[in-house]
This record gives structure tokens, sequence and C-alpha cells, in this order.
């Protein structure tokens, strides 16, 4: 049997663990944590589930709703968010809404920078897309200060591509549903996506504990507790540069700190949103209600803020010269060695792209 090797026991590793072994594979899957589920596992706080950031399925394919639902239930919900605009004293939908408009008490100027607004094409930075496809006012209330906080950068300029802002979705009309062309899920059990984990990781070997930090990428191997482990294949979802022991440099991320906080209420934001940005200057930048993701019944609450920062690797940067050094160590991968998952490929790659990404492995190696 074809040993694999896979690094990295989150969605993407353990999904592809799973497709190798049926695959038939003999799978052994390393962890640096001492469980399996990476930034989806759901953990606990006072009897309250939530994850670290929300992590519902956003998805255009309807392979993985279907494929995640054989092993635990993810049903569909609708996503509503709003953004507090600190100098309105206004919670207002986001994306932002043309019907919230006439609420704003700059309203006739954003209509006249609405009705001057340029053809949009050609390629253009972050700024230059949102100032010419809301104007400056709207730019400025909702947009500017968020992404400048997102990823502690000074101008929104640097940001060469903007797929991670609701993926250019500018100014909204009609329902103010964050998206309507994607499949929205959360499971509902109140463990989230743990069983998943639980339940495929009985297909493949598990070890636990192991942060890999030494890899011999021509020869398919990495290093264990001092001893060197081969394989014929090599699959690993942490960041690529460590697999390359940084020679053309560390790549950059952002991170998150996050807070927890129950409150002695049933609910806190109002139906139907469940997330809240904040575009002005606390230093956090979104607030998340879980038990409205979950389903979760109880006579409390909890909310989960998130604070950029860099006490750990969660976002890849949308910057030229990252994304260049990124290419650089893909284009250095042997044969028989793949790198995937969020890091793997250093993309803002959501759920359901890193699962698929577990899916044209395999299809690649039965060719
Ligand atoms: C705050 C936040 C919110 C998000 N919200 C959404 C959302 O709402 N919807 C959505 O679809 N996507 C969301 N995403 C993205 C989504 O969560 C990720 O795309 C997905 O979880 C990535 O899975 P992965 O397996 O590639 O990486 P991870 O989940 O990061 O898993 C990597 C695993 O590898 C392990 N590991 C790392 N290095 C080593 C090593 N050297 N040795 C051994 N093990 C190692 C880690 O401990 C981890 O378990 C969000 C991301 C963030 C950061």
């Amino acid at each position: 049997m074809k040993k694999a090797i896979v690094v990295g026991g989150g969605v993407c590793g353990c999904t592809a663990a799973y497709l190798l072994s049926k695959d038939g594979w003999d799978v052994t899957l390393f962890e640096k944590e001492k469980c399996l589920g990476g930034g989806i596992r759901t953990f606990f706080y006072g009897s309250h589930p939530y994850t670290f950031g929300p992590r519902p399925l956003y998805t255009p394919y309807e392979k993985v709703y279907k494929f995640l639902n054989k092993f635990i239930p993810v049903k569909p919900f609708k996503l509503y968010l709003n953004t507090f605009i600190e100098s309105d004293g206004q919670f207002y939908s986001f994306p932002i809404h043309k019907d919230d408009i006439p609420k704003m008490p700059d309203a006739r100027s954003i209509y006249k920078e609405l009705e001057k607004r340029p053809e949009i094409k050609g390629k253009m930075d972050f700024e230059e897309y949102y100032t010419k496809s809301v104007g400056k006012t709207l730019y400025k209330k909702f947009i500017n200060n968020y992404s400048k906080k997102m990823w502690a950068i000074k101008s929104n300029k640097e940001l060469e591509d903007f797929e991670w802002s609701l993926k250019g979705v500018a100014l909204k009309t009609g329902t103010k549903q964050v998206r309507t062309d994607l499949i929205h899920a959360h499971p509902t059990n109140i463990d989230g996506y743990n069983r998943y984990f639980d339940i495929i990781s009985r297909e493949f070997k598990v070890k636990l504990n192991c942060n890999i930090q030494k890899f011999d990428v021509e020869k398919r191997g990495i290093q264990v507790n001092g001893k060197w482990l081969y394989s014929d294949i090599l699959v690993s979802t942490t960041s690529i540069d460590s697999l390359f022991d940084y020679c053309y440099g560390e790549l950059k991320y952002i991170g998150r700190d996050f807070i927890k906080l129950v409150l002695p209420v049933k609910q806190v934001i109002p139906d139907p949103v469940i997330f809240l940005h904040y575009p002005n200057d606390e230093i956090f930048t979104r607030v998340v209600e879980y038990k409205k993701l979950y389903r979760y019944k109880s006579d409390t609450t909890l909310l989960g803020m998130e604070i950029p920062s860099f006490n750990n690797k969660l976002y890849p940067y949308p910057i030229k010269s990252e994304k260049e050094k990124a290419k650089k160590y893909m284009d250095s991968l042997p044969k028989n060695v793949f790198s995937i998952g969020r890091k793997g490929r250093y993309v803002y790659d959501n759920i359901g792209e890193v699962v698929m990404q577990g899916f044209e492995l395999i299809e690649k190696l039965r060719i």
C-alpha cells in the first residue's frame, strides 16, 4: 500500500486524509494541537458553543455542502450583517444598501457622488475600486477604516485584490441578505463540525501534539520527535514557507485576538442580524452572537469579538509582494508534494474551497 503523510488536521488536511484513505492510501496525519478541526473546531465557554471567529459554510459548491451533510447536519440560514457608523450614531446594513442612504445625514452628497460614478473597468487597487463604486463618502464611512484595521495597514492602496471583502459587492439593492448566490449553512449540532472530524478520522492514523517543523520536500519526509519519516506523497496544509525553511523569506499573516463575553440576556443583536462590523476607531472589527449560528437555546448569550493582532497567523495578505513570494514557494514544490489549504496555498480560502482542494488532490493522483 502506498504511504501518504498529511500535515495539519484542519478541515483541509482531514478531508484530504479521509479521501486518500478511501482511495486506498495508507495515511498518517500529524497535527500540532491536541485535537482535530483547526480553525473550525467548536469550543465551549459557559456552556455556549463558539468557534474562533464565526465559521459558517459559504460556498458555491453544492458538492461540499452535500458531502459534509453525509456526516453531520449542516443546514442553510440567511446571513444579515450590520455596520455601526459612529459618526451617524446608527447601524446600517452591510454590504452598503441603497435603501439605507436616505437615513444618512449626508445623503445629499452621497447621491451626488453616486450620480458621478465612473465606469468600473480594468485592474484597480482596493481603494480605487471602492471609491469609484460607491463614492468617497460611503467609502470613508463603511470601508476605509475597516479594511485598514483588518489588515493593520496604513493605506488601502496596498491591497491589490479584494476577493476577501464580500467579493467586491459594493452597493446592494433588493434583499439585505449578505449573499444569495452562495449556499450559507452552519452545522446544527451543538458541537458544530466536531463530529465530522471524529467520524472521518476513523479512516486514517492520527498523531496529535506533533508540531512538524522540519521537512525534506525532495524526499517527501518530515521530522517527528527527532526521527525522519518518509512517504510516497506528502500533503501539507501548514504555511508553505515552512516547507522550504523560509528560504525566500517568511510569509506575512495577520491574526486575531478573540474575546468571549457572556451576557445575562437571551439575545443581544436583534433578528435577523448575526454579525456586526465596526469600521470606526474601535480596536475590534467584528462582533458575533454565536447562539444564532448554532441555533442554541439558553437564557444567556455569548458574543465573540475579534481584534486584529500578530499573535497568530490567520489571514494571508492580499498584497502583491507576499503573493509573489508565495508563488515562488508554490513553483518550488517537487512532484508528489502538495501544499493545500488556506496557509498551504497562501490564499484567502474559505471552508468550501479547502474541502474542494481535497477532492482535486484525489483527482490529480488518479491520473
Ligand atoms: C476568523 C476567521 C473566520 C473565518 N470565517 C469563515 C467563514 O465564515 N466561512 C468560511 O467558509 N470560511 C471562513 N474562514 C476560513 C476557513 O475557516 C478556512 O479556510 C479553513 O478553516 C482552513 O482550513 P485548513 O485546514 O486549510 O486550515 P486550518 O483550519 O488552519 O488547519 C490547519 C491545521 O494544521 C495544524 N498545523 C499547522 N501547522 C502545523 C505543523 N507545523 N505541524 C502540525 N500541524 C500543524 C493546525 O494546528 C491546524 O489544525 C475563516 C477564517 C478565519 C481566520
